[in-house]
């Protein structure tokens, strides 16, 4: 029914079998293939890193932008931005569709010359750190079976958007049509002449809605917050603009420049004061005038709380879908779910083929942190329990040594690009190893004290922003209503603090056993085959 493929019956390693056959040791073992595991991946190889594994449980690299296949899926940052500093691409838009940045992620794979190492419709079960030998052992599985392999330093890049969050609404399960959530997108299923519902109004709802309403017979988008739509400023790029971009010294690298400065000039409006927003808010509020004409409609979908309280959505093309004779607007909070259609509170059914939930992710409880088991036998999950999502510089957590996340707690943007964070988070972990490697340390990991400063700072900021303050509950907040995903700063600030690994804020063993540590290895073994290396390039 759902497209979630995540298995929520896997137990943690710990809880398996103890018998662990080693069939496989790495330096290096990395989660995920979308841009966060690439980028540690061609950042370790540059580094002279040549021992790692990176595994992935989809069939290519990508991440979101594979996952993501939605009608109208495109990136929101401009994509001169929204790629790699070192890999520039001939992009034929400003905001570039899914399937673009989908090549433009197996070209850099494969020009890379990394995919060697990637083992695709892998799933990482779960790790354990063992102290005793100073490294993690863990568990995949791929197509040729379970594997147990043991690494030196664990790279979780397994995403922050990725499992589908699913709306707790009676009934969901037993309805009889089709019901996908957009992350897993049914392309098997024709919607055309079809009554579809979308559920959700944020921003993949707000992509699809204006491309399936050319599609089906009657569309009911249901809304429970309106949310601030301002201008997309989107067009392609013109023959010459492309030419001047690709062959003129330095044009690209201003360009990209130049949208890096003016994204960040968001930064105080969110995090100091709400009122310098006023330009955006009054363009959003042209950009629904644009729109709609209908007075009805227009109230329905004016926010009621401070623009960047909840992501800011972009859009040209959303409010004229709405005002569109076939779609209906509902605000009316959805009571349950039939086997026919969708009850709202004052007790109208409307009937639908099909069910798209357009609802997030689990972005505040990560799905991934059930499998990683630190030094004193607690899941990140458990220690998240009770602490609230949290590490310090967003990629370290004490009592886990060796690990590394890209794209950890507090490391989210609303403003600019992710692209630009997992870098920074990469240049730190490649700058942990090189110092490991030279002070010859076994195992590194961040000091409690200086970690929960490290935090309690950041959540002090964290109460003066819109997140906090502008009069809207959204996915930023964790249930206790703890800001544990957006960076509450400049994205220079977080790039400045990561720039050096800072070992004196961690607690560091000496490594055991190989003199040199960290130790050099056989190389391994033949990965799975990788699909990728089949594709065109971009
Ligand atoms: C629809 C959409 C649009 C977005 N648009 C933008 C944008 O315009 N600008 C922006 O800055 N950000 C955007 N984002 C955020 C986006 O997620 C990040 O920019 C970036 O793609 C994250 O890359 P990642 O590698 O961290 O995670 P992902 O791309 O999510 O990749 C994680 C990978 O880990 C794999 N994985 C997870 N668990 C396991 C496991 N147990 N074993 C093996 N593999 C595993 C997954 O299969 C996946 O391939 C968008 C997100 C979504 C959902």
């Amino acid at each position: 029914m759902i497209g979630s493929d995540h298995s929520p019956t896997t137990p943690p390693v710990s809880e398996q079998q103890p018998e662990q056959h080693v069939e496989q040791h790495v330096e290096h073992l990395l989660v995920g293939a979308g841009f966060a595991g690439l980028c540690a991946a061609i950042r370790l190889d540059g580094d002279g890193e040549r021992s790692f594994l990176v595994v992935e449980k989809g069939d290519d690299v990508g991440g979101t932008w594979r996952d993501n296949t939605y009608p109208g899926a495109a990136c929101d940052v401009p994509s001169q931005l929204y790629s790699f500093s070192f890999a520039p691409h001939d992009w034929s838009m400003s905001y570039s569709p899914q399937p673009e940045i989908q090549a433009y992620l197996q070209r850099v794979a494969r020009e890379s010359g990394v995919l060697d190492r990637f083992a695709f419709r892998t799933r990482f079960e779960g790790g354990t750190w063992d102290e005793a030998a100073q490294l993690w052992r863990s568990r995949i599985s791929g197509p040729d079976g379970v594997r147990d392999v043991t690494s030196t330093t664990l790279v979780l890049g397994a995403g922050s958007l990725h499992e589908p969050r699913l709306p707790d609404i009676e009934g969901l399960d037993s309805f009889g049509g089709t019901l996908f959530h957009s992350a897993r997108w049914d392309h098997g299923t024709d919607l055309t002449g079809k009554r579809v519902a979308v559920i959700g109004t944020g921003a993949s709802a707000i992509q699809i809605v204006p491309e399936l309403q050319k599609l089906v017979g009657h569309l009911d988008v249901y809304q429970r917050t309106a949310p601030w739509v301002i201008p997309r400023h989107d067009r392609r790029y013109r023959p010459l603009e492309r030419a001047a971009l690709r062959h003129v010294p330095g044009l690209r690298k201003l360009y990209r420049t130049g949208t890096y400065w003016a994204r960040e000039t968001y930064v105080p409006a969110f995090t100091l004061a709400p009122r310098i927003a006023l330009p955006a808010k009054l363009a959003a509020l042209g950009n629904l005038r644009k729109g709609i004409e209908d007075p009805e409609l227009r109230e329905k979908v004016t926010p009621h709380f401070e623009l960047g309280c909840k992501r800011v959505l972009i859009s040209n093309t959303y409010y004229p879908a709405l005002a569109e004779d076939h779609v209906d607007l509902v605000t009316d909070r959805i009571a349950r779910v039939t086997p026919t259609g969708i009850v709202t509170a004052d007790g109208t059914e409307r009937p639908v083929d099909a069910i798209v939930v357009a609802t997030g992710f689990h972005a505040t409880d990560l799905p991934i942190a059930r499998h990683v088991t630190g030094r004193d036998g607690r899941t990140l999950a458990a220690v998240w329990d009770e602490t609230g999502m949290a590490a310090y510089k967003g990629t370290t957590v004490p009592g886990f040594p060796n690990l590394f996340m890209v794209v950890g707690p507090n490391t989210g943007l609303g403003h600019s690009s992710m692209v630009f964070i997992i870098e920074s988070q990469v240049a730190y972990l490649g700058d942990a190893v090189r110092t490991m490697r030279r002070e010859r340390l076994g195992a590194v990991e961040p000091e409690p004290a200086t970690t929960a400063r490290w935090n309690a700072r950041l959540q002090r900021r964290m109460r003066r922003t819109v997140w906090h303050r502008g009069g809207c509950s959204s996915w930023y907040l964790d249930e206790h209503g703890r800001n544990t995903t957006l960076w509450p700063r400049a994205t220079f600030t977080f790039r400045r603090q990561l720039a050096r690994f800072d070992a004196a804020a961690y607690r560091t063993r000496p490594a055991t056993g190989s003199p040199t540590h960290l130790p050099s290895h056989a190389p391994i073994e033949a990965p799975i085959e990788a699909p990728i290396q089949k594709e065109q390039s971009a």
